[in-house]
């Protein structure tokens, strides 16, 4: 048996938080904290029936329910980013799964390899953003960064038995989102629901509006270059309809390696925490033959703006992908408020590329600065683009 590890929980009652739950039920780790943005009740079931020892809510609104919900007892109750940025740095965790969705994780991602925690990493905006301070972190301190995301993860296992150095490229699979194979004249119309509606993955609203636009495979590009080391003309983007083959890896001798499982985050999220333990896990078996035929095809750059302004910003650096992520978070939530259509987000991201300058990124404050000025500049140009 593996040795029970201590972990904690950022983001514990979103998507992958509920699961990270069930499978460490399953495997019996010990959760010493949880934390949620908003989703103080959910918070509260999850922390009393694991018996954890910290909560913390983002949302400072609401500790009054957390204390109410405690009291009496010894469970410490925090909130806001200094409850998260405490949480990180807790002694006796082995391990973080940092699952918050935004740039809000990356300070506590930091905390946490400042701290000499090994980190399970499903807060993408994390490594686009800040990629050169965590890994370069990382480095420094020793700690292993897991990647959750499934891409990620497949192409960490193909690494598994291989020598990195002799790693040609990675081919980054791509479901091509709800929209996959319509023209920019058919998707101006595009409704919010139509827009969360995902053929393959069940996640939440931001991911899932990311992978409508394609964002979601942008991010994960330049997730895979910090994460592995590689340059942008090593990352190749297919399209891969079923969801099957979650990414692969090319070596020198032209052999390629994939990773395939039925779509459904707990593997990646186990495999994560478990590492390198492969256990039961609570999903089905992959059946080849009742999929019956696997479909590729390359990524549409013309159809989808967000796309091409991620691997253009992966190119330019510095900056540039701080930005491209910050003005897709604020152009999203623009959309999910109905104030913009769905093509808009696109040209929105893509014209950060071209209207924002690059600058070298030196501090957690020089990423926060560039995130920043990007969301301004969406906020006051939303309205002018045509
Ligand atoms: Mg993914």
């Amino acid at each position: 048996m593996p040795n029970v590890k201590n972990i904690s929980i950022l983001g514990s009652t979103g998507s992958i938080g509920t699961q990270a739950v069930e499978i460490a039920k399953k495997h019996g780790l010990r959760v010493i904290a949880l934390t949620a943005n908003t989703n103080a009740d959910k918070l509260i079931r999850q922390a009393k029936e694991l018996s954890a020892e910290y909560v913390c809510i983002y949302d400072e609104s609401k500790l009054p329910m957390l204390k109410q919900a405690f009291d009496g007892t010894d469970v410490k109750t925090l909130c806001g980013m200094d409850g998260l940025c405490r949480i990180a740095r807790l002694e006796n965790v082995d391990i973080m799964l940092n699952s918050v969705v935004g740039m809000v994780g990356l300070r506590p991602t930091l905390e946490a390899i400042g701290a000499g925690k090994d980190i399970a990493l499903a807060n993408k905006e994390t490594l686009v953003a800040g990629g050169e301070l965590v890994i370069a972190a990382a480095k420094q301190k020793g700690v292993k960064i897991f990647p959750v995301d499934s891409e990620h993860s497949a192409i960490f296992q193909c690494l598994q038995g291989n020598k990195r150095e002799q790693l040609s490229k990675v081919i980054l699979t791509a479901s091509g989102g709800p929209f996959f194979g319509r023209t920019r004249d058919e998707l101006k119309d595009v409704t919010v629901e139509q827009a969360l509606s995902h053929p393959n993955w069940s996640m939440g609203k931001k991911i899932t509006c990311d992978s409508a636009t394609l964002m979601n495979k942008g991010l994960e590009f330049i997730e895979a270059m910090h994460l592995f080391g590689l340059t942008p003309s090593q990352i190749e983007i297919v399209v891969q309809r079923e969801s099957v083959i979650h990414s692969a890896v090319e070596f020198n001798d032209h052999s390629v390696i994939a990773q395939m499982g039925v779509p459904d985050m707990k593997i990646p999220i186990q495999y994560a925490l478990m590492y390198p333990d492969r256990l039961d896990c609570p999903t089905k078996p992959l059946s080849l033959c009742d999929y019956g035929t696997l479909s590729f095809a390359k990524p549409d750059f013309d159809t989808f703006d967000c796309l091409t302004a991620c691997i253009k910003a992966a190119r330019i650096g510095g900056s540039m992908p701080a930005a491209v992520n910050g003005a897709n978070e604020e152009a999203v939530s623009l959309f999910l408020d109905g104030k913009i259509p769905f093509l808009r987000i696109g040209e929105l991201v893509l014209s950060v590329t071209e209207k924002l300058e690059r600058r070298d990124i030196h501090t957690l404050d020089d990423v926060l600065a560039a995130d920043e000025e990007a969301r301004r500049f969406v906020k006051e140009s939303y309205n002018e683009l045509t």
